[in-house]
This record gives C-alpha cells, structure tokens and sequence, in this order.
C-alpha cells in the first residue's frame, strides 16, 4: 500500500466527487463554499452511519428514546442558551487584502509560528546532539532561552484570554499591533477593528417586522432540551435517561476548510443524558468509554482515535473532552462529550417560568436534572470513515501484472452497495438472465447492483472503489450446477456457493448487528 496517498485529503476529495458521494453545492455556479451535497452513494454511507449511532444509542438503551424537533425555535430558545449573546468569534479584516480571519487565530498562529517553532527547533537540535540521553523535560525546564520564550507565550495568551473574555476587542487589536503581526496574504498591518460576528444564521418570520426573527438552530441540543418535560410525561422513562436526536445544524463558520470538516450546514447525532445531580461523574464515565467502543467496533485502529480532556471548561460544563480522529490533516475534534451540569435546563426555566423539574422517588424533592451529552457531527464522522476505509494496494490485471487498485475497505455494515452481481459476459443471454433473475432474488434483503458493462477485471475495480464487499460472478458453470463465485473485496479471495445460499451469507456478513454486538 502506498502509504502517502492514503494520507492526502486531495485524493479523498476527488474521489467523492468522481463517484458520486460527494459535491460542492451549487457546483454550475460555481460551487457554494463550506456547502456540500451528497450523492447516490454518499447518501446510502450517511444513511448508514445514522442507522448504527441511532440503533447504538436507542436501539440498544432502554433508557434511550429519538425525537425529531424542528430547525426553527421560538428565538428567546437561543437567548437562554446563550448563543445570542456569546456565540460569536472575534473577527478582523486587512484593508488591503481584504481578507477577513479570526483575530484569536491570527495571534495563536502567530504564537506557533514565530515561538514555538523555535522552541521546537532548539529541541531538535539538542536531540541531534545528544541523542538518546537527552532529557526534553528537563531541557524545557532550564534552558534560559526557551523558559523566555515560553513566557512570552504565555504573557500573550493571558492578555488575549482576559481581553476576550472581558470583551476588550479594542485590547485584542493592540495586541495584534504590538505583536506586529501582518496580513499573511498581503504582508500589510493595515487592520480595521476586530468585530464579534455571530455564528447564527438568521431569517425572517412569517410577520416579517424586527422582533420576528428566526434563527436557523446551531446545533440540535436545545429542540432536547426545551422538550425535556414533553418526553418526560410521556415516555414514562425515569431519571436517568436520555433523549437522541439526528438533525441538520447550521453556523456561519469564518474560515470554513478542509472539505465536509468545517460546514456551514452539517448534520449531528447527538443525546442528552438526564441525571440526578451528584451522579454525572459516572455517567459521564460510562459515555465515554462507550462511544470510544462505537469508533473502535468499525475496525479503526486505537492509534487513529485519542480522548482530549479540556482543560478550560465552559462556564456552563464541569467536565469536557473530545474524542478525536487522525484525519489526514492531523488529530482534531470528531465528537464532543460534555457533562453539562443543570445550566440548559435552568437557563430555559428561568426565561420561560416553567418548572422543568422531576421529584425523587424516594425523597420527593423536586430538582432540575443535571446532564451528560454526547455529540458527533455526522459528516466529520462520514470523512474520517472515508479517510480510513481510502487505501490503495495492487491487484493483478487480465493478464495478471499486479497494478495499483483504489480499494474503499469500509466496514461492510456501513457500504453503500453491500453486494453486485455479475454475469461474467454480457453476450450469453443464459448468463445475464441468470443474474437478472439472482438480482431481483436478493434486492429485498439488502442494497445490491446489476453490471454487465466492461469486462469482469474492471467491473471489480469499479466495485472496489465504491467499497462493495461482495462480488457474485455468473458463469458457464453456474448454468450447469446452480453455483456462483462470490468474492471478498479486501483478500479479492473467490469461493464457489450455491445459488441459493447468496442472500443468506451476503446478509449475515454485511449485518449491522455484527457492529452492535462489539458494543
Ligand atoms: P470546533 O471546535 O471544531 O468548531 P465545536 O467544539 O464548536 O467544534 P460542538 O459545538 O461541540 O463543536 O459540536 C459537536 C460536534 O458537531 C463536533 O464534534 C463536530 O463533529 C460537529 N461540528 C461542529 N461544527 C461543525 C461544522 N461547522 N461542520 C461540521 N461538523 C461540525
């Protein structure tokens, strides 16, 4: 396997786009940026990936039930949370370039850059010199240059941190201009003043004045929580329980990069999990070990996933981490899970004046539930199943040179097409209507493909590439004895089966339960 490519988003990118999981939207006019679309195939990937977090979690929990609330809320649902008010980045635009940037991002760039980097070097180089017995802690720990160094890092992160959480953007802009910092398109410090921008979209209502205004929700959390007591009277669950939710969320995203990572318009699964206060330590504990369980049940190697506990918490959080994946461009966030303490639910009581309390069984006081989330962005779960299941190793042609083969190794629960089938030539009508006859057999149990275009080589190849685990080839001999070839996309291995036994062992092996059961 050529490892190298594997690791280039670029070759990910096109290769969705050329088979049709994945295009820019509004691509004739150019393309909508930090938008996407998904295609024929990439819309059976994503279907699935929704059917194993929803079975996962409410499936398999019955402590778990689904809703579907909708995108638009009552706008004071976005007062209570806070997102009208703080959820905003510092923005910053160069007068010459007319590029705009986060002004957080352009002094930490400019920390990494312009110090770490040198920190970084003096490590390497003492590394170089002394090899093994170099002691980097200790080197860290006493070299006169690098403690400057880090103190200066520090110094700037302080003076940021305070004047962002204080609001001082005007000390945010003095800070870039003492740091001397420039505009990395155009070298120039011509800054106009950092402004908060709102991450909300925002639309009008249907009476259209001022006071009418629509947000398109940023995330899927709060249509859980302001139905909270809803679910509550008529589920007739008990504390502890969760309530989960698949939906479309929207965020005006500045620096939107890195393909379906970053969008302005996303999907998230996401579940809150109501406790008893004092008992979300446990809980927290139990979600995150098992949602680790969920990444590693799809085969992705441990080395690929890592927990990231925060150090800084949220004033509303008194427990945070991420869970996250080795994209090609380096770790970063794929799933948040957050012990939210009662500041949702309270925040919501508080504007709206209704109770959303539950009494104790035993000591019959009422109290607002603390709780545990768990949320996954499904299209950074969709890239990073992508970027994994994307390999490239070598099959032998028609004449048995072995050249390189696109192969998707995605686990085959998840596999938009789980099997093809494949009447060795087209010219033979005895074959063709064989397979016809094989297709229209098993296309209830699960989502299969009729091909007969190309020569058999490069039928595979095509079935490789869009991740189908299983090849049936109808033959000469299948007419003689009722058997067929089934072959396994990743050993390209063939076995003889009998006609009959197809749908059966295609069904057990490309089964969901198989993910479930590692759970
Ligand atoms: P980041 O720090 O990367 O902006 P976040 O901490 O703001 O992410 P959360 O608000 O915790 O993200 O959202 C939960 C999950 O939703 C994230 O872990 C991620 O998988 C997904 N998500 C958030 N923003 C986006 C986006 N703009 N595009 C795609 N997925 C997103």
């Amino acid at each position: 396997m050529t490892k190298d490519k594997v690791t280039e988003l670029q070759d990910i990118v096109s290769h969705c786009k050329k088979l049709g999981f994945i295009y820019q939207s509004s691509e004739v006019y150019g393309g909508l940026s930090a938008v996407y679309d998904y295609g024929p195939y990439g819309v059976l990937l994503k279907n699935n990936l929704k059917e194993y977090w929803w079975k996962a979690m409410v499936q398999m929990h019955e402590n778990i039930v689904g809703l579907d609330a909708a995108i638009f809320m009552d706008p004071k649902t976005w007062k209570a949370s806070g997102h009208v008010d703080a959820f905003n980045d510092p923005l910053i635009d160069n007068k010459d370039s007319k590029k705009r940037y986060r002004a957080d991002q352009l002094i930490e760039d400019y920390i990494q850059n312009k110090i770490q980097k040198k920190i970084d070097k003096d490590v390497a180089k003492g590394q170089k010199r002394f090899g093994e017995s170099f002691d980097k802690v200790q080197f860290l720990s006493t070299d006169k240059r690098s403690l400057d160094r880090q103190a200066k890092i520090d110094s700037i992160l302080n003076r940021m941190n305070k004047a962002l959480n204080a609001g001082d953007l005007a000390d945010v802009k003095q800070l870039i201009i003492d740091l001397d910092i420039v505009c990395p398109h155009s070298g120039s410090k011509n800054w106009t003043d950092v402004r908060q921008f709102n991450l909300m979209f925002s639309t009008q209502g249907g009476g259209a004045t001022s006071d009418d205004v629509l947000y398109l929700r940023p995330e899927t959390a709060q249509g859980i929580f302001v139905n909270f007591l809803n679910v509550w009277n008529t589920s007739r669950q008990k504390i502890p329980f969760g309530i989960a939710q698949i939906g479309k969320a929207f965020r005006n995203e500045i620096v939107a990069r890195q393909f379906i990572f970053r969008m302005r318009e996303f999907e998230q699964m996401e579940m809150q999990f109501f406790v008893k206060p004092g008992e979300q330590k446990q809980f927290y504990d139990y979600w995150k070990a098992f949602r680790m369980r969920w990444h590693l049940a799809l085969g992705t190697p441990q080395d690929n996933l890592r927990f990231h506990e925060h150090e800084t918490l949220a004033h509303y959080a008194d427990a945070a981490l991420d869970i996250e994946y080795n994209f090609p461009f380096g770790f970063k966030e794929l799933e948040g899970i957050h012990s939210r303490t009662d500041f949702d639910l309270k925040a919501h009581q508080d504007l709206s004046g209704k109770k959303l309390q539950v009494q104790d069984v035993e000591s019959k006081e009422s109290y607002v539930p603390f709780v545990v989330e768990t949320s996954i962005g499904c299209d950074r779960m969709f890239l990073a199943i992508l970027s994994q299941a994307y390999q490239i190793d070598e099959a032998p042609d028609a004449k048995g040179v072995m050249k390189e083969r696109v192969v998707l190794k995605l686990p085959p629960a998840l596999a938009p097409v789980k099997c093809a089938v494949l009447p060795v030539v087209r010219v033979n009508e005895a074959l063709t209507q064989k397979a016809r006859a094989i297709f229209n057999e098993i296309k209830y149990s699960f989502n299969c493909q009729y091909d007969e275009k190309d020569a058999i080589g490069r039928r595979y190849r095509r079935q490789d590439q869009l991740g189908t685990p299983y090849c049936i080839t109808i033959d000469e001999q299948t007419i003689e004895d009722n058997t067929v070839t089934i072959r396994e996309r990743d050993s390209m291995q063939q076995e003889r089966i009998d006609v009959t036994m197809v749908e059966k062992i295609v069904s057990e092996r490309v089964d969901i339960r198989n993910l479930l059961k590692q759970l």
